[in-house]
């Protein structure tokens, strides 16, 4: 359940099935419920007595039915923010940002850039203070430490999520899930987001470690704040399940590493005149329908890698020739 469908239900109850608005960033909008949804959740409009404006109906289309409510900068309220806000347990997002200064200056600007964006992915889900930032960059919520932050909120339960994670995360439901403001362009960074852990136990905080996993492994999970951001809520609110939320976000490059891993699984080794290849069938690209790639990335690989992709037809043939176990390898004359 995202912040729209919590709106859409209000609504609902309060009989509201058309409402009208006279806020531009709306009546613009693709998504013109989901932005009223989050402009009333960020405290931006209210929700008030019918007025002139435009109309829409809880699908988002243009109606020119007589509206119930309106949504604007209005003091005769109907329904109350709080009523959205509250009605069911929205988790909070937290950018731990306590190794910004360890940073270089490219890597700042692209964490920088990954908090915007993880707030663009808070706000397809919820609103902005769901999102807490300890770096002050104005977005989300400023808190100086995710110290502060779980001191004054005492949840019950909080999620770290870590590549080295100590358990899979599996969509368990956490009032506050943890992410690492941590680019590692360099490669030096390697266990940092571990010794957030040490330290919020060591202070006594009782935080949960789960890294996500796509079929066993963490090669393939994209590691960009926004996609994790993105995996974790899709997982928690949609229901969506962990592989197809990674495949969802996961870039095409994400994928190439993934298959690079593991293409060599499918491939025979053919030997022909005193020249050795790896060989695979086309088709296995097929099987592969759980990464986000393309017949294109799926052929990039395999020539990078010097693998022949040979017809269905072909790889047939290949196997009904003879077989030398010593070498581990198809012969063909
Ligand atoms: N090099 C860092 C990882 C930085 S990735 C390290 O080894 O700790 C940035 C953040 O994204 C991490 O701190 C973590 O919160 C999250 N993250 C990335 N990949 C993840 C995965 N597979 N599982 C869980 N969290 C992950």
């Amino acid at each position: 359940m995202r912040l729209k469908d919590v709106f859409i239900e209000v609504l609902k109850e309060y009989g509201i099935e058309f409402i009208g608005t006279n806020v531009v960033k709306v009546i613009k909008s693709k998504d013109p419920i989901k932005t009223m949804a989050l402009l009333v959740a960020n405290g931006k409009v209210n929700i008030c007595y019918p007025k002139d404006g435009a109309v829409f109906d809880l699908n988002g289309n243009k109606s020119n039915s007589k509206a119930q409510a309106f949504v604007g900068k209005c003091d005769d309220i109907i329904i109350e923010r709080e009523r959205i806000v509250n009605r069911y347990r929205f988790p909070y997002v937290v950018i731990d940002c306590r190794f910004y200064d360890l940073h270089s200056e490219k890597e700042k600007k692209k964490l920088l850039l990954q908090i915007r964006q993880t707030l663009n992915v808070v706000r397809e889900f919820m609103w902005d203070e769901r999102l807490i930032v300890t770096l002050n960059c104005g977005c989300g919520v400023y808190y100086p430490s995710v110290e502060d932050f779980l001191a004054e909120k005492n949840f019950e339960k909080v999620i770290l999520l870590d590549p080295e994670g100590e358990e899979e995360f599996k969509g368990e439901f956490a009032d506050c899930y943890i992410i690492g403001g941590i680019v590692d362009k360099a490669g030096d960074k390697k266990g940092w987001t571990s010794k957030i852990c040490k330290i919020l136990r060591e202070k006594g905080f009782n935080v949960k470690s789960q890294r996500i996993l796509l079929r066993g492994d963490v090669i393939g999970v994209p590691d960009r704040l926004n996609h994790i951001a993105e995996i974790v809520l899709r997982v928690v609110l949609d229901g969506e399940d962990v592989e197809n939320a990674i495949r969802s976000v996961q870039p095409y490059t994400v994928a190439k590493w993934r298959l690079r891993k593991v293409l060599h699984e499918y491939t025979v080794r053919v030997r022909v005149g005193d020249k050795t290849f790896r060989v695979l069938p086309k088709s296995v690209f097929k099987e592969f329908n759980w990464l986000n790639l393309r017949i294109s990335d799926f052929y990039e690989v395999c020539s990078e890698m010097k693998y022949f992709v040979v017809s269905d037809e072909v790889m047939e043939t290949i196997k009904r020739s003879k077989w030398d176990e010593k070498r581990r390898c198809y012969v063909l004359l």
